[in-house]
């Protein structure tokens, strides 16, 4: 069965809605999938009163999902919570606290990237699009992009980190408090592509399950799109060295494995499910 349980909208860091995943999603022999956006669920109410309907419609089964952004030594990790209650109060209410402090933060990062540059070098009414309700660092990386300011991400990203000082803080919970949240809410937790903490951030897989899996970690994502998102995995090999590891590892510990494209993008979709140079699941038969 082929799945994805990774996919981001308009809701969060990407452009894309629901209505142009499915047909992709049902083009490319998905038979399951997930939409898991930054520390938001508004994809599962914004579009269509009954979203779980309209995928059927395309032949696909969803299940309800979310991408939490939390804290381990320092590091930001990223924790997947499936199979939860959408309108669960304490999730509820903490995405959208979270939501609050993320609009009010970017609110002030654009005033002050605006008048480093003496003009109106990012639009807020671009950045706060229709149905976003997650306002997020990307967005305003991808607005320099745009300026022709810069011309790679990675140095725009840090060009904000390290001259734009906002007033208000997101604070990033531990770890294992959003696996926590994400079970409170009857779901079950997964730990977003391992394989960037552990290349890009040095940190070891064994310290973060010690900790994670008795906090209620279910699984970890396996197969997701590792050349396109680190330069950490520059061939196919190494890749696949790392996905050995991890599904050792999983087995070890009795864990799930996940596939996710984190597509943002339609092509990402599409390059994670067809193209031969990727991590397509279909072709490693575990
Ligand atoms: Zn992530
Ligand atoms: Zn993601």
């Amino acid at each position: 069965m082929k799945t994805d349980y990774h996919i981001h909208t308009i809701v969060s860091d990407a452009i894309i809605i629901p209505d142009e995943i499915f047909p992709v999603a049902a083009e490319l022999g998905i038979s399951e999938i997930s939409i898991t956006d930054h520390d938001a669920v508004g994809a599962y109410f914004h579009f269509h009163d009954d979203l779980f309907a309209r995928a059927r419609h395309f032949g696909l089964q969803l299940i309800t999902g979310v991408e939490l952004d939390s804290e381990f030594d320092g590091v930001e990790i990223h924790i997947l919570g499936y199979h939860f209650d959408l309108s669960h109060g304490e999730l509820t209410a903490y995405l959208h606290h979270v939501q609050d402090l993320r609009r009010q933060r970017v609110t002030d990062q654009i005033h002050q990237i605006n008048e480093h540059f003496g003009y109106e070098i990012i639009r807020a009414a671009k950045v706060f699009a229709p149905h976003r309700d997650t306002v997020m660092s990307p967005h305003l990386v991808h607005a320099l992009l745009d300026s022709g300011h810069f011309t790679e991400y990675r140095p725009a990203a840090r060009w904000i980190k390290d001259h734009i000082h906002p007033a208000v803080t997101v604070p990033k919970p531990a770890c294992a408090e959003m696996i926590r949240l994400i079970r409170a809410a009857g779901g079950t937790a997964v730990l977003a592509h391992p394989g960037y903490y552990i290349k890009e951030h040095r940190l070891s897989l064994d310290r973060l399950l010690t900790e994670l899996i008795p906090a209620g970690l279910s699984g970890l994502e396996v197969e997701y799109r590792y050349r396109g998102t680190s330069p950490e995995f520059p061939t196919l090999a190494d890749e696949e060295v790392m996905i050995r590891y991890l599904r050792d590892e999983a087995r070890r510990h009795g864990l799930w494995t996940t596939s996710g494209s984190d597509a943002h993008r339609l092509v990402e979709l599409r390059t994670f499910h067809t193209s031969p140079a990727t991590s397509s699941p279909s072709k490693r038969n575990q």
